[in-house]
């Protein structure tokens, strides 16, 4: 059955048809994509809501800044909304479609020119269409000594889009806004920005100092609506001489509390330079089983279960993973601190172990989860805390509280990033059963709003939650972001809705 033609909120069909007209001259025909079989990619949702509330009216291909110019011009003359995507996979947030029904997706996939690595400032440029598999095949091409860290969405996704989600990885460089320097923004109006060193006329140092002079603008350009980014600055990890992966596993639930006063000091004095994740046995296990295989009854797994059946596999209450990096030299000293540290407080400690990424290894691994119930609902929760124990703890109780309540198992990987812990929570569900996404629906707004009435405020949230968490920061901050929002775009025409900002 045909679908009804979504449009853009207040855009007649008459009008839309011309935009589309105009659109077709600045970027060719082939690549206005507005029939639903051309659109299904865009449309595939994991978040615990229809996917319909969210249809785009049509995709646009740009493939070039002055494509990208040329759209924005049509879309501030009809008033059409465009919600900018470079791979479009955030993957668990929302994945391509906009954040509001009837946005029309500018997809940058094509623009995907790696323009510059440096190998001796350990420096990339790349555009949004540019996935890390592509860079890294470029570096490995090249036999370069240089490391890249990706997020869970490994090869498929792209550095631009993850870095501008302010998305994070596995290695020392796992912040990785933190380790970006230097954006190209096309404005609302079509003037283009370079931010920091890139400005400046004859600038040879774009991608060696982040802040230029004057206000650092680039944050602004993060988890927002204000800019079209096409070019970002990379800084890429100087391959280490060598590494050693450190498994450390706690067989009771409450020495979480312990584990994070353990990593806490070890992280801050750089003893260990990458993230500490701490994987639960629920989260553990589904590399290995599927939930079917261990339970059938209703409710969430009762603990003791899932522990029996981690434990067959090698799994522990929690299992931490984190890698010391350098000479052996540097290494052997940090193995001992490390490992007397994690003795004290209960741990178990294997110093061989292997985590690929970690390593600069490109890994699907993470899709396994979408296997423990099947169905492809995922959503993801990062409330953060301060890196203290007894915060950690008090996450998982509320967690394991309502996700219990509503029959789901409790899949965390709490996180220490420094002095912030991010509690990574996984809610797994059938999309494709209308009571298990109901269910998932209320699970997911009843956790995320007992995180933020205990002050865990979320760091991420998918195109179903934006403005109520957006909200839950406060007034001025909304205010300060509208008023932002009206000075660089004021007619509103990029990514309404997106960070809840319109
Ligand atoms: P990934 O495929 O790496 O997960 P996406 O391309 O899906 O990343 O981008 C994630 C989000 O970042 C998008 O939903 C969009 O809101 C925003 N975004 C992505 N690319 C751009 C861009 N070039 N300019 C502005 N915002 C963007």
């Amino acid at each position: 059955m045909p679908r009804r033609a979504v449009l853009p909120a207040g855009v007649s069909s008459a009008s839309f048809a011309r935009a589309l007209a105009q659109l077709s001259k600045v970027v060719g025909s082939g690549h206005v994509l507005t029939d639903r079989e051309a659109l299904l990619p865009y449309e595939k949702l994991m978040l615990a809501a229809p996917a319909d509330e969210y249809a785009p009216s049509g995709a646009i291909l740009a493939a070039t800044v002055e494509q990208v110019q040329g759209v924005l011009a049509v879309c501030n003359k009809y008033r059409v909304p465009l919600w900018p995507i470079s791979t479009g996979r955030n993957f668990g947030y929302g994945g391509a479609l906009p954040a509001t029904r009837g946005q029309l997706i500018l997809d940058l996939k094509r623009m995907d020119r790696i323009l510059d690595v440096d190998p001796v400032l350990s420096t990339a440029l790349v555009e949004p269409g540019v996935t890390y598999q592509q860079l890294h095949d470029h570096i490995a091409e090249r036999n370069l000594p240089l490391w890249l860290d990706f997020p869970g969405g490994g090869p498929l996704v792209g550095p631009l889009g993850n870095t501008l989600e302010r998305g994070t990885g596995s290695t020392p460089y796992a912040d990785h806004f933190a380790h970006a320097c230097g954006m190209e923004v096309v404005l609302a109006d079509g003037r283009i920005l370079r931010t920091g060193m890139g400005s400046l006329p004859g600038t040879h140092s774009w991608q060696a100092y982040r802040y230029g002079y004057g206000p650092h603008l680039d944050g602004l350009f993060t988890q927002s609506n204000f800019a079209v980014v096409t070019k970002l600055g990379l800084w890429l990890m100087p391959a280490p001489a060598s590494y050693r992966t450190i498994l450390v596993q706690y067989s009771d639930d409450s020495a979480l509390e312990r584990a994070v006063d353990t990593i806490r000091p070890l992280r801050l004095a750089g003893t260990i330079a990458n993230p500490c994740a701490l994987s639960n046995a629920g989260l553990a296990l589904t590399a290995y089983m599927r939930r079917a295989e261990l339970y059938q009854n209703g409710g969430a797994i009762p603990d003791n279960v899932v522990l029996a059946a981690a434990r067959q596999h090698g799994i522990d209450a929690w299992n931490l993973t984190f890698t010391l990096y350098g000479t052996v030299e540097q290494i052997a000293p940090n193995l001992e601190i490390v490992t007397r540290a994690f003795e004290m407080s209960g741990g178990r400690v294997d110093p061989d172990y292997h985590d690929p990424s970690q390593v600069n290894e490109l890994n699907l691994e993470a899709f396994r989860l979408l296997d423990w119930v099947g169905g492809g609902g995922l959503v993801w929760l990062d409330p953060v805390s301060a890196a203290r124990g007894a915060d950690a703890a008090r996450q998982r109780d509320i967690a394991r509280s309502v996700l219990g309540r509503h029959g789901f198992d409790y899949l965390a990987a709490p996180t220490v990033y420094g002095r912030d812990l991010h509690h990574l929570i996984a809610l797994v569900f059938d999309h494709g059963d209308p009571q298990a996404l109901q269910r998932a629906r209320t699970a997911f707004r009843e956790l995320a709003a007992a995180f933020l009435h205990n002050g865990y405020g979320l760091c991420r949230t998918g195109i179903d939650y934006m403005t109520a968490l957006a909200n839950a920061y406060g007034d001025v901050n909304v205010a300060v972001n509208r008023a932002i929002k009206h000075a660089l775009d004021p007619n509103g025409i990029l990514a309404p809705g997106k960070a809840g900002i319109r």
